[in-house]
């Protein structure tokens, strides 16, 4: 953060940045700080030591800073999407970055899960890309940069944002009010700090150890796959999770038939997918995985 600042205090910043890096980071929250930073009007009076160079940010109670907390700056834009990012959007957004800013002179445009855009919104893209109106930045973010088009990717300085350590991500989890959190859930989420708070915000109702303990029932014949699947159908993409967590743990402590194992784990993938429409028959999904397992 503190180089880009800089750079951006010497105006050498690079007008299209691709923040890259895992899900739950903080990708987002890295490009709303820069993004601020950028439109901040007080960016360089504040910086009048040497200390205040060091720690570049934005003020936070100019014009700029306040209307961005209250979520309402007129000149930065983002376009998010769950699934895919249409033309329409990014010819919008286009659109009110060819106008003049607003206000202090910067405009920022956020595309958030970037790799989402179809081939024809990359293209309309492109030659914002490659000729931004002056005191424009694109701050493109995805956690699978290699599915942007390459015209995309060439244009774009890439920022690779680094994946906290297993300590780091205990610290931060413990300054934010979470501390013991369960070995499972830290090897399950542990690149992903933020998506990890969220679940432990609202624990899965049914737990790993439950899961494990079920899994031996089921190979010992005492318990049926079909009655452990309506009781956990409300679950269905927890369980399956925690299947392909355990899947991996029995690679590790052997012996095993890999090739088995494989296929287990190909049949959670193909359940996890399943489970995303809406309107599958969840129980059923789940029978045919828990089966397989008890087969094994
Ligand atoms: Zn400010």
């Amino acid at each position: 953060m503190q180089q880009l600042s800089q750079r951006a205090m010497k105006q050498s910043l690079h007008h299209a940045l691709l923040l890259k890096g895992a899900k739950g980071i903080g990708k987002t929250e890295f490009a709303e700080q820069l993004g601020q930073f950028l439109l901040c009007v007080n960016k360089g009076v504040s910086a009048h030591t040497v200390a205040a160079k060091r720690h570049l940010a934005p003020c936070g109670h100019c014009q700029s800073c306040l209307l961005i907390a209250a979520g309402n700056h007129p000149d930065l834009y983002e376009i998010r999407s769950e699934k895919q990012i249409g033309v329409d959007a990014i010819r919008e957004a286009i659109k009110k970055l060819s106008g003049s800013a607003q206000l202090s002179g910067a405009k920022i445009l956020i595309i958030h899960d970037a790799h989402t855009m179809t081939e024809s919104s990359a293209n309309a893209l492109l030659k914002t890309l490659e000729e931004p109106t002056n005191n424009t930045f694109l701050l493109l973010l995805s956690h699978q940069s290699e599915r942007l088009l390459p015209t995309i990717l060439s244009r774009c300085e890439k920022v690779a944002l680094p994946s906290p350590t297993r300590q780091g991500c205990i610290d931060w989890l413990s300054a934010q009010g979470y501390s013991n959190v369960d070995d499972v859930m830290l090897r399950l989420y542990g690149t992903s700090p933020l998506e990890l708070k969220e679940h432990l915000k609202s624990p899965p109702k049914v737990g790993y150890n439950e899961v494990v303990e079920n899994i031996g029932y089921l190979s010992l014949g005492t318990l049926n796959a079909a009655v452990l699947a309506t009781k956990w159908q409300d679950d269905a993409i927890t369980i399956v999770q925690w299947l392909q967590v355990w899947l991996v743990e029995q690679l590790k402590t052997g012996p095993h038939n890999i090739d088995a194992l494989w296929e287990m784990q190909k049949g959670c993938i193909s359940a996890n997918e399943q489970l995303r429409n809406p309107g599958v028959n969840k129980s059923l999904v789940l029978v045919n995985v828990l089966q397989s397992i008890a087969q094994r």
